[in-house]
């Protein structure tokens, strides 16, 4: 199988089946906490970078060969930006009409500033955008985006796709000890989550590996702080 990974015991999601519609390192940003490594040639460009069809086959032939297990969600993210594969609505909406498995989608956001985008996520069941930068100059410090990638127009989008779309949003706020943790800057996001609102909110940290040096999580105090400010839709996951 070349699109399809796991299942994986996934803290968020239990059994998750997950589908890679991109290929590796395909991203607009180069997130100081990536696992994957740095993104060699950030990307703006969306299009059918993985066959449609050649997708659906690996899920249906996967589902055929095992029918006994129990998939919480099949989900669209691996190793890159899947909201970049211009086919992802239709590739959604196919996975709805061969499987009953909930369908979620893990995104950086950055194209939900275009409807076309939120349009072709509607008919997943879950959602999960991150947003971990309400100021444009830690945001650049953070995820690194393509040039040209405004933080409060991802925002926009954010708070556009909570109006159009009736599934859950579990909105993902991953946390670096010096970069966005300061509380002055945890307030900000405050106000913007509160217009964004989701359904949960969960603090992500970097725990593994990164190839950026000195790439930390902040202390459990701080945590608890951050966690306290989010309010009670807030989690450490
Ligand atoms: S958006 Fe995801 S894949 Fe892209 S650089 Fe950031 S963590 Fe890595």
């Amino acid at each position: 199988m070349r699109y399809i990974y796991g299942p994986l015991l996934s803290r968020r999601l239990g059994l998750s089946l997950g589908i890679s519609p991109i290929p590796f390192k395909t991203c607009d940003f180069d997130c100081v906490y990536c696992q994957l490594g740095a993104t060699l040639s950030k990307t703006k460009t969306r299009k059918e970078y993985v066959n449609k069809e050649e997708i659906l086959s690996e899920i249906r032939q996967w589902l055929k060969d095992n029918p006994q297990t129990k998939i919480n969600y099949i989900t669209l993210s691996g190793s890159g930006e899947p909201t970049l594969n211009s086919r992802i609505g239709e590739i959604i909406q196919e996975i709805k009409n061969i499987s009953s498995i909930p369908v979620a989608v893990i995104t950086n956001s950055s194209f939900l500033i275009h409807p076309e985008v939120r349009r072709s996520l509607l008919v997943a069941d879950l959602i999960i955008p991150s947003l971990s930068a309400v100021d444009q100059d830690v945001f650049q410090k953070i995820n690194r985006p393509a040039e040209g990638v405004k933080v409060d127009e991802i925002i926009n989008g954010l708070i556009d796709l909570r109006k159009e779309y009736k599934g859950k949003i579990w909105l993902e706020v991953m946390l670096v000890r010096g970069v966005n943790d300061d509380l002055r800057h945890i307030q900000k996001l405050n106000e913007v989550i509160t217009r964004i609102n989701p359904d949960k909110i969960q603090l992500n940290r970097p725990i593994r590996h990164t190839t950026v040096a000195g790439i930390r999580p902040p202390d459990k105090r701080r945590l608890n702080k951050i966690k306290e400010i989010l309010g009670e839709k807030c989690q450490i996951i």
